[in-house]
């Protein structure tokens, strides 16, 4: 059995000042033709609109233009000799880069505005600037292709490029008959050139190394991720706080040198734009830092556990504590759980999420009571019902994945509700009750007293065990 994926495999590359240029050349036809498009449109709108304000019936407005891909390309191939003489320089590709992202766009911005598009409002597309965007220009046709000497890769009209790194894990699947390049991006980012090539991979379907193993992950800020198998905790590398320093230095030599200005159109000076880059390139090296280190863990839990449940965390929710902000962001939970989604997939196994309002960090592992309150200052969690003394993320994590067995075994009841969103605990689910600290007997007439007794005393509480369970049941 096979399965095909859309997979992209990303290689930086070095190519000579020439290339480089020809390379720049082309995301600037990107852009060209995409300002031309969005002046098209703009007018079109503008012309339409005063026409309207004239009183002139829907019929006798100047007909609006097509927004596809398809119809601003006509356009365009009717217009180029006028608006680019140039064109020839570029690959054809380059113009059509520049229309298809604006018609994605102007696509987006009208689904936005009718609800068909979920998620947050999209503005009406902006011209683009040379300076700010990170150029980019997509080929989908002609000779796209790896050499076998794995350290380049040809690109049309701009020819063979040397690869920073090797392109053997493609180009092996590629002369194996499993691959088949659909398209080449090359980028800039922080100025450095990368290609990327989107790639319909068939593989063998994949199987975990225990299918039937659950494990719940607790993401968290002082760890990155506690587990509740007992495998050990992934430390939080806060690859930002580690380059703020270096930030620092280099945001304090930007501000010493003449930058720009809008309000009097000042233009930075290349002393300043030196600077700038090289705070840059810290940005840049901390986000593939972060990156790596978020592939590793997501890419180890997926080939190994059948089942790994995590929170859904209100990321975007979280950012708008502005002291947690940072470190939030800096630890990627969002990107965790979405590497964490199809990686599970292509390995066979699956991603639970528990709802957003399941109190994983309030609710006791040992006997399931929910505390009232927990705040985040307190890193043990002390069960005052059955004595139960563990870690907060251990024991959160205990109770995702406890969460998952539950309903593997069938007893749960049905706990999504008519939105699709969970915020019942389980089927034993008991009230907080005030009692004595530690006497593990509940106050008379509690719920508790109603229980069976099984002829064990109450359990014995072990406060000196450091982090374990201690109240197995
Ligand atoms: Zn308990």
């Amino acid at each position: 059995m096979s399965v095909t994926i859309t997979h992209a495999y990303r290689f930086a590359l070095d190519p000579t000042p020439r290339q480089a240029g020809a390379l720049s050349r082309h995301c600037g036809a990107a852009r060209v033709a995409f300002n031309w498009g969005l002046a098209q449109v703009k007018a079109n709108l503008g012309q339409r609109e005063a026409e309207r304000s004239y009183g002139v019936a829907d019929e006798g407005l100047t007909p609006s233009l097509g927004w596809s891909m398809y119809a601003m390309r006509k356009a365009w191939n009717q217009v180029k000799n006028q608006v680019a003489p140039w064109w020839g320089e570029c690959s054809k590709e380059a113009y059509a880069t520049g229309l298809d992202q604006l018609a994605r766009a102007l696509k987006n911005w009208a689904e936005s505005r009718t609800g068909k598009r979920a998620g947050p409002r999209m503005g009406f597309p902006r011209f683009k600037s040379k300076r700010r965007a990170n150029p980019s220009c997509r080929f989908t046709t002609g000779a796209i292709r790896l050499e076998a000497d794995r350290c380049h890769v040809t690109l049309p009209v701009l020819g063979t490029i040397k690869t920073h790194e090797s392109t053997r894990k493609l180009h092996r699947r590629i002369t194996g008959g499993t691959a088949k390049v659909m398209s080449a991006t090359v980028r800039r980012e922080a100025g450095r050139w990368f290609v990327s090539f989107t790639v319909q991979v068939r593989r063998a379907e994949r199987a975990p190394a225990r299918p039937d193993a659950v494990i719940g992950v607790d993401l968290g800020i002082k760890t990155l991720a506690v587990f509740s198998d007992g495998r050990p905790p992934v430390d939080n590398p806060k690859h930002y706080d580690t380059a703020r320093r270096k930030l620092r230095r280099l945001s304090r030599t930007a501000s010493r040198r003449q930058g720009p200005d809008r309000r009097t159109g000042q233009r930075p000076s290349n002393r300043w734009r030196r600077a700038d880059a090289a705070r840059n390139r810290v940005h840049h090296r901390t986000a593939h830092l972060r990156r790596d280190a978020i592939h590793k863990l997501t890419t180890s839990l997926a080939r190994e556990y059948g089942t790994v449940v995590v929170e859904d965390l209100n990321v975007s929710g979280m950012l708008g504590n502005r002291k947690l902000a940072r470190v939030i962001a800096d630890a990627g939970f969002g990107e965790i759980r979405r590497q964490l989604a199809y990686k599970t997939t292509w390995n066979g196994g699956r991603l639970e999420v528990a709802g957003r309002w399941f109190p994983s960090s309030k609710t006791c592992s040992g006997c399931a009571a929910v505390k009232p309150k927990l705040p985040l200052r307190v890193r043990t969690y002390v069960c005052e019902s059955c004595g139960l003394v563990i870690d907060r993320d251990v024991n959160a994590a205990l109770n995702l994945a406890a969460l998952v067995k539950r309903h593997v075994a069938g007893s749960g009841p049905e706990t999504r509700n008519g939105r699709g969103a969970d915020h019942k605990t389980g089927p034993a689910r008991q009230v907080a009750v005030k009692r004595p600290p530690r006497t593990g007997r509940p106050p008379p007439g509690s719920d508790r007293d109603l229980r069976p007794v099984t002829g064990e005393s109450p359990r014995i509480i072990d406060t000196s065990v450091n982090g374990e369970r201690c109240c197995e049941r």
